[in-house]
């Protein structure tokens, strides 16, 4: 028996007892066996979650009990995190030493959010008369639909799952069915943390089939996704017919700029950091390099000898720096994107194919690529691969720098490199992307805003704005000393 959906305090399986198979991207064994939802069990988990929030339960404990709550679930993730780590590795293909530190930002992720439920929230407005006091009050939002992707997959439903929480929203988790089994584990831990039955619940199944109803059903409040802009785009078109609240995570294709004059060998470092960390499969992967043309042929020169010796493998090898991609489908899609980038013009330097080694014969290893001589026109430079490919385009002043890295409908992430920290200061203030990194590439913090400008995405995640997300805001004026209106005559 395969029970892996949790809906209203229960596990159950698939009402129609089906099953769904979860392949390792690095050999394609069978890594898991999961249940895989029916429509009749999403319109359960909706039911469960919306049952529980007007019970008015959960909604009736304090933001704070609610932060000892998620900071119970922080230490419960801390007991098991390697076993959880090793449910990540064996999913996604990466790592397990990097599926480790996932874990330790899922921890940091769900202690930041519970320190924010023992701040004071609300607060008082002086509406200038003295009898009428007048309060902001945080409420909950209400029942929330969670979808995340399967690249980052707990650490996305993370950063969604512990301010949910906090806030006192209800909630139905979906991560992708390529990745399932993190989401499984995080869902015990809520339970034996003692999180009242109803409030979360767990769908795993296909988007396309059961994420319908978790985007359509007037039950759902707000739905905060993390995945692809064609799918944001359905969601947000879905949402339209109910207002739903919405929360958009998306794409991106984030410009990394060198300036002649920045420390060439750490930007060159970070640049071979930021495109092909996790094979590229990273949202603000740092896959669009604009470099200053006296400094070109070095800076390309050097990373195409770096990207050529960066060592594949699987979960288990010690010696590889970095994994496979995910499916056999996106293997397909990052060849066809290349293909159309050389036929668009640009020079293939290193990678360009699948690994041909013996030991990848059976796994979805696609090799760090570099195209060269690209320009802001080509599909490669505006579209998102999602896989280890870098662009490279140049530029000969700060404003052709700053017009190039702001040419893309995302805006996600950006880096700029420069040892003039005026000049940095300048274009870091003038790209329009929700983060940017100043002689760095890639570090964030569960303190600090994440999101996207333009179409990477609606709204913010982590830092303080992330619990917003999920709370309503309601001004209650009570008036002290009641009196008569007297704006209508009282005939
Ligand atoms: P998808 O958009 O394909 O899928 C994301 C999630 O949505 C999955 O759980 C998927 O389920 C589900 N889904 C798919 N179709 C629907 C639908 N019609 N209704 C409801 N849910 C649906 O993205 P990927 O998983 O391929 O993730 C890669 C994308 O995510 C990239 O574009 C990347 O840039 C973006 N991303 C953005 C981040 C950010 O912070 N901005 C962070 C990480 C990724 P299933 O997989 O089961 O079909």
């Amino acid at each position: 028996m395969v029970a892996t959906l949790y809906i209203d305090g229960r596990w159950r399986e698939a009402s129609d007892g089906r099953v769904h198979e979860v392949h390792s991207p690095h050999d394609q064994s069978v890594v898991a066996t999961v249940s895989q939802a029916t429509q009749a069990d999403v319109l359960n988990a909706i039911a469960a979650a919306r049952k529980s929030f007007d019970s008015g339960l959960f909604t009736s404990w304090s933001f704070k009990a609610r932060g000892e709550l998620v900071a119970k679930i922080a230490d419960l993730l801390e007991r098991d995190g390697d076993v959880i780590a090793r449910k990540e590795s064996d999913d996604t293909g990466k790592r397990f030493i990097e599926a480790q530190y996932d874990v330790a930002d899922v921890i940091s992720t769900f202690r930041h959010f519970a320190a924010l439920g023992a701040k004071e929230h609300g607060r008082s407005v002086d509406v200038g008369i003295a009898h009428v006091s007048s309060r902001i009050v945080h409420e909950p939002l209400g029942v929330a639909s969670l979808i995340g992707p399967w690249n980052y997959p707990l650490l996305q439903i993370a950063w969604k799952v512990a301010p949910a929480l906090v806030a006192g929203c209800s909630f139905i988790v979906k991560p992708s069915e390529l990745t399932p089994q993190s989401a499984i584990a995080l869902m015990k831990i809520i339970e034996e943390a003692g999180t009242p039955k109803g409030v979360a619940n767990l769908i795993l199944g296909p988007g396309s089939v059961v994420g319908t109803s978790l985007i359509n059903d007037p039950r759902i409040d707000l739905v905060s996704f993390t995945g692809g802009l064609t799918t944001g785009q359905t969601i947000m078109k879905a949402a339209a017919t109910t207002i739903k609240k919405l929360a958009l995570e998306l794409g991106g294709k984030n410009p990394h700029i060198i300036f002649a004059d920045a420390d060439i060998d750490a930007a060159i470092d970070n640049a071979v950091t930021a495109a092909f960390l996790h094979s590229g499969q990273v949202c603000s992967a740092g896959t669009r390099l604009i470099v200053e043309r006296s400094v070109h042929d070095r800076v390309v020169k050097e990373i195409v000898r770096r990207a050529g010796k960066i060592s594949l493998g699987g979960p288990d090898d010690k010696a590889a720096e970095t994994g496979p991609l995910i499916s056999q489908a996106h293997l397909k899609s990052v060849t066809a994107y290349v293909e159309k980038a050389v036929a668009e013009g640009a020079r293939l330097l290193v990678g360009g194919k699948r690994s041909d080694k013996p030991e990848h014969a059976q796994g979805w290893y696609y090799l760090p690529t570099v195209l060269d001589n690209c320009h802001t026109k080509m599909y490669c430079v505006q579209e998102e691969s999602f896989g280890p490919v870098m662009t490279v385009e140049v530029f000969d002043s700060e404003a052709q720098a700053i017009a190039i890295g702001n040419d893309t409908v995302f805006g996600l992430s950006g880096g700029v490199w420069s040892s003039d920290a005026d000049k940095a200061a300048r274009v870091a203030s003038a790209l329009r992307h929700g983060t940017i990194w100043v002689n760095d590439f890639g570090p964030y913090r569960p303190a600090a805003e994440w999101g996207g400008y333009k179409q990477s995405g609606i709204g913010r995640e982590l830092g303080e704005h992330g619990l917003s997300e999920y709370l309503e805001i309601k001004h209650i004026w009570t008036n002290n000393a009641p009196s008569r209106s007297g704006w209508f005559k009282d005939q």
